[in-house]
């Protein structure tokens, strides 16, 4: 005799079967649905709120199709797609939050040059620069 579970477990895997299931693309919308509604919830509009709502189940409905979709090759497609995008708007926040983090430590500038973004130790003083990208060398003070 098979416990409920076993067969809840069973019955959930035989649907899931060929099925493509979670990835990044799907996690990021779904966290995306739950920031768009909760910011919908504190906007105090009634309007906001309720477009965000709008969104936000939209999202969720589409991550939810994605994820029972049987599709797998169009699925991962979509997801090398996003991954992409996601890597070129990573990078640049991820720098512009290390520069905030050690904006204390370091001078940020960039290169009048080729627009190479440089940094220097704060309080060196006056130094010469040699660009790493194309090696113009300028004065600069930090
Ligand atoms: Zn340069």
């Amino acid at each position: 005799m098979q416990s409920f579970w076993t067969k809840f477990k069973a019955g959930v895997a035989r649907f899931m079967q060929g099925r493509y299931g979670p990835d990044q693309l799907g996690l990021a919308v779904i966290w995306a649905s739950i920031i768009l509604n909760l910011a919908g919830a504190v906007s105090g509009s009634l309007a906001v709120s309720g477009a965000l709502n709008l969104i936000s189940t939209v999202g969720w409905v589409w991550a939810v199709w994605r994820l029972l979709s049987k599709d797998r090759q169009k699925r991962f497609a979509e997801n090398q797609w996003f991954l992409t995008r996601w890597a070129k708007i990573k990078t640049p926040v991820m720098q512009a939050v290390a520069r905030f983090k050690n904006r204390k430590k370091y001078v940020y500038f960039t290169c009048p040059q080729c627009g190479m973004k440089l940094r220097l130790p704060r309080g060196v003083g006056n130094v010469t620069v040699k660009c790493s990208k194309c090696g113009h060398s300028f004065e600069k003070k930090a």
